[in-house]
Parts: C-alpha cells; sequence; structure tokens
C-alpha cells in the first residue's frame, strides 16, 4: 500500500481509475489540510466531468469483464474476504491516514479500521445467499420466477466524518453482489479512499470494479451526481447536499440511497440510573467532538431531577480532556475543517443571543498548540428551548442543548419537534416507557439504556429530513441488487394469439 501517511506528507495524489493512478485530465489540484495545524500537509487530484465519465466507463466495463461477471458468487465472496484481511493487515496505517486528515481520535480510528474487516467478511457471506424467488402465477404449465442481479454501476458519495466506515456499509455488499462503483470521497478526507483502492487491487478484485474520483463537491461530486451511467446513488452527508444528489438522480431516473444529518433527541427520565445517562448523553454528544450524524444535541430532562442532571452532565463535561488526536489521553479532538469551528462558534453565540445559557464550555483553548488547531470546548447550553436556532439546525459539533419536560407526552412532543428523524436515545427503568418511546419517536434507530450503538447486521437509515433506505443486514443487499421477472411456457402447446380465455 503505497498511500500512506509518511508517503502521503508533501505528496501528490492522482485519480484511481481502471485499477491504476491517473492525473486528473485538468491537471488541478486541491490541499488536503491537516485540522491539528490547520496547515496543508497533501494535494489530490480534482477530477472534472472527464475524468467522472472515464471513471464511469471502467466500471461499466468492469461489470461486462468476464473476471467480474462470470466468477462464481462464491468465489466473489472470497475476493471480498480477502480486501477484508488486508484492511486488517493494513488498519492501523489506514487509521493514521484518516486521524490526519480529519483530526479524529487515533484510538478511534484504529477501534473502527480493526472492526470495518468483520462487516466485509460479513457481506463477503451473503455473495452466495441472495436468492431470487417462484412465484406462483395461477398458470397451468408457467414457471414465473425472479432473478436477483446487480443493479449495475453505484455511484457512492461520502463525507468526511468517517470515510472507510461509511463506505463500507454500501461498498461491502455491493461487492458481494457484483456491483461496480465509483466513489467520491469528501475533499476534506480523501485519503484513506484511495488506500482502499489499492488494496481491492491486491485482494484480486479486477480493476474497474472500485474506482475513485476525488475532488470537491461543486464540480467532481455534481458531475457524479449527473451522470447518466450511474444505476443507483449512495449519498452520506447533509441534508442540503443530499436534496441536490436526490434531484440530480431523479432527473436521470434512477434511485437514491440517501443518509443524512440529524438533530436527535436524547430523553432522561426521574427513575434511569443517573451516572450512566450522564455518560450516555457524554458519548452521545461529544464523541468525536460531536461530528457523527447521530449526536444527539437536544437532551430533554425529566424536571424532576434535571438540576440534579445538568449539575451531574457539567461536572463529567468538565472532565473531558480536550487534546491532540494522537495522544492516548485525548477525549475529544479538534474539529475536522475551519469552516466547522466558525459553524460551531456561530450557532453558541446564537443560542446566548437567543436567551440560552453556558452551563459548560462555549470556547475555543486559546493557549498553547491548542490554539492554532481547530478545538472547540465540549459545550452545555441550558436554559434552551426547541424554538433556538442551535437547537433545530444540525451543528455537527461539541454542543448539546438541555431542556426540562414535565410529563411523557410533553417529552414526546418535543423529540419528535425537528425535521430529523436519525436517531434517539431513552434513559429509563420503565420498560413499558423505553418501548413506548421506541413506537411514538420519529427515527430509523432507537437507542434505550445506551447511544451510538451501531452494528452493521442490523438496518439502520433515516427517516424525514434525514434522508431514506437502509442499511445493515440482509436488506442493503435487496436494495442494491434488482430484480427481473422471467416466465416460462413449457406446455408445448401453440396456443392461438386471439383467442381470449375468459373465466
Ligand atoms: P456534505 O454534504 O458537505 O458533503 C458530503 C459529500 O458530498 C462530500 O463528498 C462533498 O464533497 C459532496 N458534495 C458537496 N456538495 C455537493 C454537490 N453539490 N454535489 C455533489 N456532491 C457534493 O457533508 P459533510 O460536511 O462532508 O458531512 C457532514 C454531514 O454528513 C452531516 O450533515 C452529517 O450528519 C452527515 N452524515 C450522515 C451520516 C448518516 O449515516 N446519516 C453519516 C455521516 C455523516
Amino acid at each position: 500500500m503505497k498511500t500512506t501517511a509518511e508517503n502521503l506528507q508533501g505528496s501528490r495524489q492522482e485519480l484511481f481509475i481502471d485499477g491504476e493512478f491517473v492525473r486528473p485530465q485538468s491537471g488541478a489540484y486541491l490541499p488536503s489540510y491537516d485540522p491539528t495545524t490547520g496547515e496543508a500537509w497533501y494535494e489530490f487530484a480534482q477530477a472534472g466531468a472527464a475524468d467522472v465519465d472515464l471513471a464511469v466507463r471502467s466500471a461499466q466495463a468492469a461489470l461486462r469483464n468476464p473476471a467480474w461477471r462470470r466468477i462464481t458468487q462464491s468465489d466473489r465472496g472470497k475476493l471480498v474476504r480477502k480486501l477484508a484481511e488486508l484492511v486488517f493487515k493494513h488498519a492501523d496505517e489506514l487509521a493514521l491516514v484518516e486521524c490526519r486528515d480529519n483530526g479524529k481520535l487515533l484510538k478511534e480510528m484504529k477501534a473502527q479500521m480493526r472492526a470495518i474487516p468483520d462487516s466485509y467478511t460479513y457481506f463477503a457471506g451473503m455473495a452466495d445467499k441472495l436468492q431470487g424467488d417462484t412465484i406462483p402465477v395461477n398458470k397451468l404449465d408457467t414457471l414465473n420466477f425472479n432473478l436477483r442481479e446487480p443493479i449495475g454501476v453505484v455511484g457512492m458519495i461520502i463525507p468526511w466524518n468517517s470515510p472507510l466506515m461509511m463506505l463500507t456499509g454500501t461498498l461491502a455488499p455491493c461487492l458481494a453482489i457484483g456491483n461496480t462503483i465509483v466513489v467520491k470521497p469528501s475533499e476534506h478526507a480523501t485519503a484513506s479512499t484511495l488506500a482502499l483502492a489499492e488494496l481491492a487491487i491486491e485482494a484480486g478484485i479486477p480493476p474497474g470494479v472500485f474506482n475513485v474520483v476525488t475532488g470537491d463537491g461543486l464540480v467532481t461530486g455534481d458531475a457524479l451526481s449527473r451522470h447518466p451511467g450511474i444505476a443507483k446513488y449512495v449519498f452520506t452527508g447533509s441534508t442540503f447536499t443530499g436534496r441536490k444528489i436526490a434531484t440530480n438522480a431523479a432527473q436521470n431516473l434512477v434511485p437514491a440511497q440517501m443518509e443524512l444529518g440529524g438533530k436527535s433527541p436524547h430523553v432522561v427520565f426521574g427513575d434511569a440510573d443517573l451516572d450512566r445517562a450522564v455518560n450516555g448523553v457524554v458519548s452521545g454528544v461529544f464523541a468525536a467532538a460531536g461530528q457523527t450524524c447521530v449526536a444527539g444535541s437536544r437532551c430533554f430532562v425529566e424536571a424532576s431531577i434535571y438540576d440534579r442532571f445538568v449539575e451531574a452532565l457539567v461536572a463529567r463535561t468538565a472532565r473531558i480532556k480536550i487534546g491532540h488526536p494522537m495522544a492516548e489521553d485525548t477525549d475529544i479532538g479538534p474539529l475536522a475543517l475551519s469552516s466547522q469551528l466558525a459553524k460551531v462558534q456561530d450557532y453558541v453565540a446564537s443560542g446566548l443571543a437567543e436567551g440560552a445559557r453556558v452551563a459548560a464550555g462555549g470556547n475555543r483553548p486559546t493557549q498553547g498548540d491548542l490554539s492554532r488547531g481547530w478545538y472547540f470546548e465540549p459545550t452545555v447550553l441550558t436554559e434552551a428551548n426547541n424554538g433556538m436556532r442551535f437547537m433545530r439546525e444540525e451543528i455537527f459539533g461539541p454542543v448539546v442543548g438541555v431542556v426540562p419536560f414535565s410529563s411523557e407526552e410533553e417529552m414526546t412532543r418535543l423529540a419528535n419537534d425537528t425535521e430529523y428523524g436519525l436517531a434517539a436515545g431513552i434513559w429509563t427503568r420503565d420498560i413499558d416507557r423505553a418501548l413506548r418511546f421506541a413506537r411514538n419517536v420519529d427515527a430509523g434507530t432507537v437507542w434505550i439504556n445506551t447511544y451510538r450503538s451501531a452494528a452493521y447486521m442490523s438496518s439502520n437509515g433515516g427517516m424525514k429530513n434525514s434522508g431514506y433506505g437502509r442499511r445493515g443486514g440482509f436488506e442493503v443487499m435487496r436494495e442494491f441488487s434488482r430484480i427481473k421477472n422471467v416466465v416460462i411456457d413449457y406446455s408445448g402447446a401453440m396456443h392461438d394469439p386471439f383467442v381470449i380465455r375468459l373465466k
């Protein structure tokens, strides 16, 4: 694997098309910044429409290539399993690449990279289990069956917050099914996807099956989202961008899977185990410096324990260590982008202007090395309400608003009073109440006495403005394959084409 953190430093990265690194036709490159210093550390190619076209054509050719099309499902599964082995072998190196690109903790990235291979292995095992069905159609001497086929070239556009983990959720099943792929990673964390493309070739996956077009959203992403050769899109990113991509996909009459933003409610009842609930809320919103789509950024607390809870939350927040993402004792690192830092500062200021109060955090560190990076303190805002802008819009940073509620009915109304529907969490010892919440809340995933507990075996996805389509489990194999219905008449009889048989 050539795409290592050491090799990336000061380098220029090319596109990965048809199994090879190729220069962008425009000759344009963009800088990738190190979030701990704000300085550029390598450059990556900016793919234009012509490069995207080349990548899609390469993926189309790979669909027809006997080396991909004419291998058995089990052999395809073996290739995906081999990729899993290689990801595991290079897990620490891939983690270092992502850590330098997006500033997320090295220890967290290592854990992700060591877990990702299990997901490839899981879907590799499904390669020979995706089957069609036969349909009883009330016609004698007729066989009617559905074939399950690859859907074609899948266009994937992914964000920067956990690039390989986000990619794996659909790449692994797409490979297992026999699709081919053109992926555009985020311009803020490009390198790990290029490294993965190298590993795919090393695993024996034929050239052209997995192509990477790097560049920004407005040029490269836009070109990919308009290309008529794409059979289905996978988009993970903001609701704002999702709307544009879904519109372009609709113009080409192709489906899209949308994994978008969130403003997830995290509810704490008076009977909850307070320490567990505090830790759950802290990890739910501050992990990865709040840069997770499922961040539980609206915390609703039963009025009877509100003061006690806020006190405990503030005390726990004060113990969070902000630091360099590579240091073992760091709890939260920097934000990935300077614009993200500005956005978080703006939301906190808007909350204060609307009457909220800072109970913890609220600033960026101004002393020492941390003042050079894009760090922001984990922030608890009280005296908040659902009408405030910071409680309605996705911040994607370490900021939580805490609001009291007096009844279950009020809590449900507050929880659902959002345009989003990605995730929700509840802390209570009352199982009836917890299950009522699971039924009544508008969220694709509901966590009871836990939070951010994800698994590739179970289906996940959003509702409302958090998107549509499901990932995980066998469901995703259906989402990225297509049905072809085949009808056979084996009667051997010659039917008069103009005779209509009435019942
Ligand atoms: P973003 O929407 O800015 O960018 C995502 C991707 O879209 C990037 O690759 C970007 O280059 C591309 N893009 C931007 N404009 C485009 C355009 N006009 N046409 C085509 N492509 C374009 O999102 P981000 O800032 O990278 O990521 C953060 C967002 O992602 C948050 O909203 C977060 O909630 C969401 N997210 C959702 C999930 C989920 O599973 N639901 C997971 C992770 C992140």
